[in-house]
């Protein structure tokens, strides 16, 4: 199956409002930034050049949102996925900012969800956000002294975090599943496809230009200025933004080699249900919460605007996956949620997740006015559009050194051919720890 129908068989495509016009570059243009990649990152970035007056174009190898943006599960999750905001501060390197960049880095995921739901009521974007929480519950006893401690963690950097005992998971999910959990009000869901879409209409609105099915196959140093080439044309710029993310040489392997070199992509299963009853609906995640749970195979669960529940996994070995997934889905549903029965899988697909060895966001600046981000690890719905903007404020001059995130060196993963062949192997590593952990609790 290609890539396009597995884009194509997301429910998101199925329900989004359809993307604004836009047709292939073709000819010669000149503009102050182009932004290649119209997902999340290049897009937010894209609208805030624009607003910023500045002449902005963005060239999208496919789609609008073909990459991980039109396909994940819509969770606006303002938290890393699996590094504790206290220890942030100290992993950043001292060259990269230090524990300064470090604790603006946490600050400005603590804020991510506000700022991706402030972004679309101010533009009145289109896409079933509904800011109800996102809550995180706990599938051991062991997990609640963490959670305790990112509360707190957390807590300290402005969000409203609150720890629920197990009756309180209960009410919020449904689901005895759970031993406990913490909940962050700020958090969310949206329709992530027709976000990107809205953001790529606003963009167009305050004067950016976005290009689709237009490849960029290389960027080349002409004298003081960059160019973007594709086959049928080419942007000239001061400044180019690359935010091809975990789909970086899907397209070409000459856009950029050493930025795919830097980030592993994850495959991550995704798959909406059949329309359950509002009776039914009333049982499972009550109050419309987002939800993702403590398991290093992570359970995730949100509803959609037509009472699809939407979710999904992740597998060791791709082969046969969509029959294994949809079985294993299954199963955890009926597990987790025994109210809504074996469920049936209208729509399955699937994306890349980028993942970066310490599981951190990086910004890059490889050449003097190139800039690129990496490394969403699983939360980049609120955090991408968030660094789209300080991407934004790169380009406007902003010196690196004060922005909210870190800028370190391009390195190559060492051993990513291999890695990235074997990455989904990890899998089952988490679902051992992830089964001893009530007893080792
Ligand atoms: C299945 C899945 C589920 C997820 N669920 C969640 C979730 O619930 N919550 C959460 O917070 N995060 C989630 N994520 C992560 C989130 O989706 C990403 O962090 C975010 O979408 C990244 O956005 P981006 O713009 O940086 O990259 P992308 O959206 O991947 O955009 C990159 C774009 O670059 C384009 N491109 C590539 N090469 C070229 C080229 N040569 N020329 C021009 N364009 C090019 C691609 O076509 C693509 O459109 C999930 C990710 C996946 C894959």
């Amino acid at each position: 199956m290609s890539d396009d129908a597995i884009f194509a068989g997301s429910i998101w495509a199925a329900t989004a409002p359809i993307a604004p016009d836009t047709t292939q570059l073709k000819g010669d243009l000149q503009c102050d930034v182009v932004v290649i990649g119209a997902g999340f990152t290049g897009l937010s970035c894209a609208l805030h050049l624009a607003q910023a007056g500045v002449k902005v174009i963005v060239l999208e190898a496919n789609v609008i949102g073909h990459g991980a943006s039109g396909r994940n599960n819509g969770q606006v999750i303002p938290t890393f996925s699996r590094v504790e905001p206290d220890a942030v501060p100290s992993m950043i390197s001292a060259e990269a900012g230090g524990a300064r960049v470090g604790e603006a880095l946490v600050k400005l995921v603590a804020d991510s969800a506000r700022f991706t739901f402030d972004l679309i009521r101010k533009h009145q974007i289109d896409c079933e956000a509904v800011q109800n929480g996102w809550v995180q519950p706990a599938h051991s006893p062991g997990r609640m002294p963490l959670l305790e401690k990112r509360v707190r963690a957390w807590s300290r950097y402005g969000a409203p975090a609150e720890l629920l005992d197990a009756r309180g998971v209960q009410t919020v999910t449904g689901s005895s599943f759970w031993f406990g959990g913490w909940e962050n009000p700020t958090g969310g869901k949206l329709n992530p496809l027709a976000y990107a879409r809205g953001l790529a209409r606003t963009a167009i609105r305050l004067g950016a230009q976005v290009f689709t099915q237009s490849p960029v196959l290389a960027v080349t140093r002409q004298g003081l200025t960059w160019q973007a080439n594709t086959s049928n044309g080419s942007v000239r710029a001061s400044r180019v933004v690359l935010a091809t993310h975990a789909y970086t040489d899907r397209f070409t392997d000459t856009l950029w080699p050493r930025l795919m070199q830097s980030v592993i992509p994850v495959r991550s299963y995704q798959m909406a249900t059949q329309v359950y009853s509002d009776d039914v609906r009333a049982q499972v995640l009550p109050e419309d919460h987002a939800c993702s749970d403590t398991q290093g195979d992570l359970h995730f669960f949100r509803w959609d605007n037509h009472n699809r529940l939407v979710t999904g996994g992740g597998l060791a070995i791709p082969l046969g996956w969509r029959t294994r997934i949809t079985e294993r889905i299954a199963e955890r549903v009926q597990k987790v949620f025994p109210q809504l029965g074996r469920p049936q899988f209208s729509h399955v697909w699937h994306g890349n997740v980028g993942v970066t060895p310490d599981r951190l966001p990086h910004c890059h600046e490889p050449a003097p006015g190139v800039f690129a981000f990496v490394g969403c690890n699983g939360r980049g719905v609120a955090l991408s559009g968030a660094i789209g903007q300080e991407l934004a404020r790169a380009c406007t001059g902003t010196p690196i050194s004060d922005l909210a995130v870190p800028f370190t060196p391009l390195t190559p993963i060492f051993g990513h051919a291999i890695g990235r062949r074997v990455a989904s192997l990890a899998l089952l590593t988490y679902r051992r720890r992830d089964a001893r952990e009530p007893v080792s609790a």
